[in-house]
């Protein structure tokens, strides 16, 4: 006799009813699209465009559109107080847009407007200032400045100042976070002069004195911090920091690549521009501000990108066409190039792995028993 057990739930003999089964058959299935669907969207490129776009949206809610064109080069005369005294020729090449070789380090930059945001600004409103003084998150400089050697502007976005009643500015600061604070003793003299710049230009919109600033260092894993407090070094302005700039403004006014002398001994370490400034393992030195140089690999796909976008005479290298092959369907490609016999190739019609030198060989010299390097015709990457 079949003892029918549990017909509520839908059992048989301790077996599920074919109905039931095949809704959990039914359902097994839909649940195996959609793990699929969801491993599919769980992506690296995903989230690489869905991080772009929302930078893109960003800017445009934030009043700041500008940040999503690229291309733009400001005016010679133009500097923003991060860049103040910094390796000039690094400042030149991020100046004129040339294709970084690096990322930008988006999570210290996250980390830092966070860290900004949700630690220190609290902290200054609830500790730092009561009822006379008050707390501005920052405050946007345009300063004009009359050297001996022509003018001059410092224009950009202050850290937290802390203003009086009237939002009249009573002490900047700038807040910086590292990965360590424990050997640092001094602040550095870029951070100085960027707050040497805000006091000045502060100074001069609010018509005060302002003679002293404050510099916050904070360790990223510690959150230990420690202050620096700055003041106003008229000397420090004027013979250092504003003849750095005058000195600057020269080399882009004249379109002459600064020397390759880093300001400070770690900047080359981390600079975006060595294999164009010749500290790198490309071989090539000097080079100008256009063009991806030939053989590097090492740039970054959103860099080609925004390098590619900016110009539409700009074209990807051979060697890079076959890591992005998107980007050279939508950008064009440079063609090999022989200097010998004077042929081009397409650079599809070229096996780049068929060698392991630098470049490849020509086909058309190789048939003549003669090794000749290809290269691509462009002034600016052969230079
Ligand atoms: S590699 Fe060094 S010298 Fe060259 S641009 Fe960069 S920081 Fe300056
Ligand atoms: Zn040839």
């Amino acid at each position: 006799m079949r003892t029918v057990v549990g017909d509520n739930d839908g059992q048989r003999d301790g077996h599920p009813h074919p109905q039931m089964a095949n809704e959990r058959e039914r359902d097994s299935g839909h649940t195996q699209a959609t793990v699929t669907q969801l491993r599919n969207i769980l992506s690296a490129d995903h989230f690489r465009d869905w991080y772009r776009e929302r930078q893109f949206r960003q800017n445009i809610e934030n009043g700041t559109p500008y940040f999503n064109k690229s291309g733009y080069v400001p005016d010679p005369e133009y500097h923003n107080p991060s860049n103040l005294l910094q390796c000039h020729r690094k400042i030149y090449y991020q100046q004129h847009n040339a294709p970084a070789e690096q990322s930008d380090p988006e999570g210290i930059f996250w980390f830092g407007t966070r860290f900004e945001e949700d630690i220190v600004f609290p902290f200054l409103q609830q500790e730092v200032t009561g009822s006379d003084r008050y707390v501005q998150n920052s405050v946007w400089i345009d300063h004009s400045i009359e050297t001996e050697v022509g003018k001059l502007r410092i224009k950009g976005t202050t850290d937290p100042v802390i203003v009086d009643p009237d939002a009249v500015p009573i002490l900047p600061t700038e807040i910086k976070t590292k990965s360590s604070i424990k050997d640092l003793t001094s602040p550095s003299r870029h951070h100085k002069a960027q707050l040497h710049a805000y006091m000045a230009g502060l100074s001069d919109e609010y018509d005060v004195d302002l003679t002293e600033g404050v510099l916050m260092y904070a360790d990223r894993d510690s959150f230990d911090v420690v202050f620096f407090h700055v003041d106003f070094d008229e000397e420090f302005w004027k013979d250092i920091v504003l003849s750095w700039a005058n000195e600057q403004t020269e080399y882009r006014l004249d379109k002459n690549l600064p020397p390759a002398v880093p300001e400070s001994s770690w900047e080359c370490k981390y600079c975006s521009y060595q294999e164009r400034c010749g500290k790198g393992n490309s071989g090539h030195s000097d080079l100008g501000v256009r063009g991806l140089i030939l053989g590097c690999t090492t740039y970054p796909r959103e860099k080609i990108s925004e390098y590619l976008q900016s110009d539409n005479d700009n074209r990807l290298t051979p060697t890079l066409a076959g890591l992005y092959p998107q980007l050279a369907d939508s950008h064009g490609v440079h063609p090999w190039y022989c200097p010998d016999c004077d042929f081009i190739f397409d650079w599809k019609t070229i096996n780049r792995m068929s060698t392991n030198r630098t470049n490849p060989l020509c086909p058309n010299c190789a048939k003549e028993n003669s090794l000749s390097e290809l290269t691509v015709q462009s002034p600016v990457l052969n230079s």
